[in-house]
C-alpha cells in the first residue's frame, strides 16, 4: 500500500552510492554499491503507478515494473523476485547493463522534471536480495512434464534466456559453449566494473539446479552440429556477433593497434585466470580509442584502470548523437577520459621504423539527417591533424557471421552475414524447421535485453513446435 502520494516530490531520485573515484580507477569491480532495503523502498515508493505504464511498454521484455515496485515498497522482496522472473530470466544482469535512460527510465512519467524512478538499480536489488536470502526461481510446471530435448548453441544472453524458459517449463535442455564459463560476452567482453563475473557463476548454478546441462569449453564444429541436429528435437542458435567491422584505415595492422573485443576479452580472460597469454597491458601509454558506442567506453575505462597515462576517445559525431549510453560517457569522464567529438580517423601513422605514432584525423561537421534520421558527417576541408598515441583501439561495431557449414546445411544468411528468420513459421524459427535463433546472430549487434527477449520468444516458439510434432 502506498504510504505517501507525494513521495516522488519529497524524495528525489537516487542511485546507490558509488565507490570512491580513486578506488574505482584502479579496481576492476562494480562501481555501484547495493541499495539497502530502506533505500530501495524509498525509491520504489516514488513510482506513481501510472494507469498506462510507459516504462513497461518501453522495456523490451515488458517487465511488470510498477507491480514489482509496489512489492518492494511493501518489503515483499521474494514476491517481487518471482514476478520479475516471469518476464526476465536475467534481471540482475539487465538491471546492471541496460541503457535505462533510453528504455524504461527514459519512458518513466517522472523523467519529465522530477527524475525517473531508479528502475534498473531496483531490478538488480530485487534479485540480488532475494537470492542472498535463499529464494530461487520456481519451476513453471512439474519437472519432466514436457516432452522434448533441445540443444542450445551459445551460452550468451539469448541462449541462457531460451534455456531458462525451456528448463522451467520442463523441457530437457543442454547448452554448448566454446568458453569455459557461461555468459558469452557478458563474461568475456563486458568489464567487471560493469558486471562482476561471480554473478554469471551464480546464474549458472541456478540454471543447473533447474536441470540445464552445460557443455562448456566445446566448439561446435561441422560434425558436432550435424550430430546435434540428429540427436535433438530442436536447436537454438545464440552465436552472437563478434566479427569487427573493417575500419579500412591505412596501417591498421600495425603493432599497437587493437580491435576492441580482442582487448576486452584478453583483459577478462586474464583477470579470470583463463588466459594462456597475459592481457594487453596499456599501463603508462597514451591510448586513443576510436568509436562512440558502449564497447568503446568499456575500452576507455579498462585502459584507465590499467594505468594508461592518457586516455582519449574520438568520435565522428557529437555527444548527442553517440550510439552508446550517456551514463557510460559520464562514468568515463568522471574517471578521467577525454572526449574529442566530431573527429574522423583517416589513417594510422607510423615513423620511418614502422612504429605507431598516432592517428591522422579530420574535424567533421554534421549535415542534414539522412534516410535513417541520423545526421550525416562531412569532413571539414583543411582540418587534417595528427593525434599522437602509443596504442590505438578500434571500436567501430560488430557483425554476426554464420558459420559456413551452417549455411551449407540449409540456413539462410541475411544481408549483413547473420541468420535470416524470414522463412520460419514462428518468429524465431529459421528456414530449417527445427532450428531457432535469436540475439545478435539475427539482429546484428544489439542490446543484452533484446537478446534476452529473443531467447524467451524462441523458447515459446520451440514449445509450440514440439507440441505440434
Ligand atoms: Fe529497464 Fe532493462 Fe529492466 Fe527492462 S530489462 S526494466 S529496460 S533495466
Amino acid at each position: 500500500m502506498k504510504q505517501d502520494t507525494f513521495q516522488f516530490i519529497n524524495v528525489p531520485r537516487a542511485e546507490p552510492n558509488k565507490t570512491p573515484l580513486h578506488q574505482r580507477k584502479s579496481e576492476h569491480i562494480e562501481i555501484y554499491q547495493e541499495f539497502t532495503l530502506s533505500q530501495a523502498q524509498q525509491q520504489a515508493e516514488r513510482c506513481l503507478d501510472c494507469g498506462n505504464p510507459y516504462c513497461s511498454w518501453k522495456c523490451p521484455l515488458h517487465n511488470y515494473i510498477p507491480r514489482w515496485l509496489t512489492l518492494v515498497a511493501e518489503g515483499q522482496i521474494e514476491a517481487a523476485a518471482s514476478l520479475s522472473h516471469q518476464t526476465n530470466p536475467l534481471p540482475e544482469i539487465c538491471g546492471r547493463v541496460c541503457p535505462q535512460e533510453k528504455l524504461c527510465e527514459g519512458a518513466c512519467t517522472l523523467n519529465d522534471g522530477f527524475g525517473a524512478v531508479t528502475i534498473g538499480h531496483l531490478e538488480r536489488f530485487i534479485t540480488d536480495a532475494a537470492l542472498e536470502g535463499g529464494w530461487k526461481p520456481e519451476p513453471l510446471v512439474t519437472k519432466g512434464m514436457t516432452a522434448g530435448k533441445v540443444a542450445v548453441i551459445g551460452a550468451g544472453p539469448a541462449g541462457l534466456s531460451c534455456a531458462e524458459r525451456l528448463a522451467r517449463s520442463g523441457v530437457q535442455v543442454r547448452v554448448y559453449d566454446r568458453h569455459p564459463e557461461i555468459g558469452g560476452l557478458l563474461t568475456f567482453g563486458l568489464p567487471s566494473f560493469k558486471l562482476e563475473k561471480d554473478l554469471l557463476v551464480r546464474r549458472r548454478e541456478l540454471l543447473e539446479a533447474m536441470g540445464v546441462e552445460f557443455v562448456l569449453n566445446t566448439e561446435v564444429d561441422e560434425a558436432g552440429y550435424q550430430k546435434i541436429l540428429s540427436d535433438y528435437d530442436a536447436v537454438f542458435l545464440g552465436l552472437g556477433a563478434q566479427t569487427p567491422l573493417d575500419a579500412r584505415l591505412e596501417n591498421q595492422q600495425l603493432a599497437g593497434v587493437y580491435q576492441a573485443l580482442d582487448y576486452l576479452i584478453a583483459s577478462n580472460r586474464d583477470q579470470l585466470g583463463y588466459s594462456e597469454q597475459p592481457a594487453i597491458d596499456l599501463s603508462g601509454q597514451r591510448v586513443l580509442v576510436l568509436g562512440g558506442g558502449d564497447t568503446a567506453m568499456d575500452c576507455v575505462r579498462t585502459a584507465i584502470r590499467q594505468g594508461a597515462v592518457e586516455v582519449r576517445c574520438a568520435y565522428r559525431r557529437d555527444q548527442a548523437n553517440m550510439p552508446g549510453s550517456q551514463k557510460e560517457v559520464k562514468h568515463a569522464i568522471e574517471e578521467g577520459a577525454q572526449f574529442l567529438w566530431q573527429r574522423q580517423p583517416l589513417g594510422i601513422e607510423c615513423d620511418d621504423k614502422g612504429r605507431l605514432t598516432g592517428v591522422r584525423m579530420a574535424q567533421t561537421e554534421l549535415a542534414a539527417p539522412d534516410a535513417s534520421g541520423r545526421q550525416s558527417v562531412r569532413q571539414v576541408e583543411g582540418s587534417e591533424h595528427l593525434l599522437e598515441a602509443d596504442a590505438v583501439i578500434i571500436s567501430f561495431g560488430f557483425i554476426p557471421k554464420l558459420p559456413e557449414f551452417m549455411g551449407q546445411s540449409g540456413l539462410e544468411s541475411n544481408a549483413w552475414g547473420g541468420l535470416c528468420l524470414e522463412q520460419g513459421v514462428y518468429p524465431q524459427q529459421s528456414s530449417l524447421a527445427k532450428v531457432f535463433a535469436g540475439g545478435d546472430l539475427t539482429r546484428g549487434a544489439d542490446l543484452v535485453v533484446t537478446a534476452v527477449a529473443d531467447g524467451l520468444q524462441a523458447a515459446e516458439d520451440i514449445q509450440r513446435f514440439l507440441h505440434q510434432g
